[in-house]
């Protein structure tokens, strides 16, 4: 996409938008649906196919023009993110990390050089970066984090690991977080952008995964990693709030991730169940496959409305923390209801690689453990409501 392109889809109108959901569609159909299925069982995202992205402006999304961003609206960046999963959800992981997981902390606590060196190639996909907050031992537990880090004369140390990191192969740069003291929980957090070739960076992918297999997650050591001052993100301490706004922004993508797998699976369904003859007629015609073939639209209709709910009140600046554990909680659990259903309505064929609702099968699962398992979303869901019912006693 050229620079023209890029401001006047950043400009914001209605065709505009319409026009970059409608490339991303064609992008997603023509170039990536014939390999996906490939790839997916290589365990590799081609990189050729992400240089193609990377012309297209497709790394943009909400990063501001002066960035390197397409500077989108968050409901324009959904659809878009979306539109991509229709066919791979992983390539929505990539296209959402400079807007979320990895560029939304540089964005909001990042120094100029800091987003200049790292946020705007990130922006026009010249780079990639990885988020590292799970640990071998804390995934929900963002607090109890155990990588160390002490301040030097230079700068700092950092030394521990982290589990599950993603980008291993092709990430340049992670923000990661360490605490000085793990005796002080989040108030100890500190967040740092560690260079992926740094001396003492030691990666171990971990392989054969249920879903999500084109993506490559592992571990990621810190051996006595030095680093400059300007390593720090933001100032020491506060590492929780730039955790939190990272997963916060992350929670949107998955559940647009989710929302277009689930709607892949119902393009199929709604497919398969009208050419599929069984006892003589097709398996559309039976009340048992419309009642999955119902529920499967209202599920993803009511996702995808929670979705955009949640896009708008971050479109409106605000902090979104109910909309967004709402929108990733309800939207992975259709996700993963929608899959099963359509699977049942492939019958033996669904559970081939022949098909593509096997693989969203396998992904949809994962959904409901990434940017904060499900069952943390009830906590907070509930939590937030007893907050705001009591201050309105
Ligand atoms: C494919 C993949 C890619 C990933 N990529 C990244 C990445 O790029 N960066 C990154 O930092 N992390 C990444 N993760 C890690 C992911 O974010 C964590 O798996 C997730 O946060 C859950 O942490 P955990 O697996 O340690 O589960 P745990 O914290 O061990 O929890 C296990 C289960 O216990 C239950 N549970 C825990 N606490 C509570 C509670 N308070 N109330 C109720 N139930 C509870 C839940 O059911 C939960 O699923 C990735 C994971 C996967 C599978």
């Amino acid at each position: 996409m050229t620079s023209t392109a890029q401001a006047e889809v950043g400009s914001g109108s209605k065709a505009d938008a319409d026009e970059l959901v409608a490339l991303v569609r064609e992008f997603a159909r023509e170039r990536v649906a014939p390999l996906v299925r490939d790839y997916d069982a290589a365990e590799r995202l081609p990189r050729d196919l992400l240089a193609e992205m990377a012309n297209l402006g497709f790394f943009g999304g909400t990063v501001p023009l002066e960035w390197g961003g397409l500077g989108l609206d968050h409901p324009t960046f959904a659809r878009i993110i979306e539109e991509v999963s229709r066919v791979d959800h992983c390539l929505g992981v990539l296209m959402s990390m400079p807007s979320a997981l990895v560029g939304s902390g540089l964005l909001r606590f990042g120094t100029d050089a800091q987003k200049n060196r790292w946020l705007t190639p990130l922006a026009e996909g010249r780079i990639f970066g990885g988020a590292g907050v799970t640990e071998p031992r804390s995934g929900s537990d963002v607090a109890g984090t155990q990588t160390r880090y002490r301040t030097t004369a230079d700068g700092f140390v950092l030394s521990g690991a982290k589990a599950w990191i993603t980008n291993l192969d092709i990430a340049s740069f992670f923000v990661t977080f360490a605490t000085r003291d793990p005796s002080l929980g989040r108030d100890g957090l500190s967040a740092f952008i560690v260079p992926a070739d740094a001396p003492g960076v030691r990666t171990a992918p971990f392989r054969n995964k249920l879903g999500f297999r084109p993506l490559c997650s592992g571990e990621l050591l810190f051996d006595d990693v030095e680093l400059a001052p300007d390593a720090l993100l933001g100032e020491e301490g506060e590492g929780y709030a730039i955790a939190m706004t990272a997963v916060e922004r992350g929670r949107l993508s998955v559940a647009s991730r989710a929302v277009g797998l689930a709607q892949s699976c119902l393009d199929a369904s709604l497919g398969y169940a009208q050419d599929r003859i069984v006892f003589g007629q097709p398996i559309a015609d039976f009340q048992l496959v419309q009642d999955k073939l119902s529920a499967m639209v209202v599920g993803i209709r009511a996702a995808r409305l929670l979705t955009e709910q949640c896009a708008h009140a971050m479109e409106r600046g605000e902090r979104a923390r109910q909309e967004s554990s709402i929108a990733k909680m309800f939207a992975s659990d259709t996700a993963q209801s929608v899959a099963t259903d359509a699977i049942q309505i492939h019958g033996a064929y669904g559970v081939s690689e022949e098909y593509p609702v096997a693989r969203a099968y396998r992904d949809a699962k994962v959904f409901q453990i990434v940017e904060g398992a499900n069952d943390i979303h009830r906590v907070l869901i509930a939590r937030n409501a007893l907050r705001e019912a009591r201050a309105g006693q």
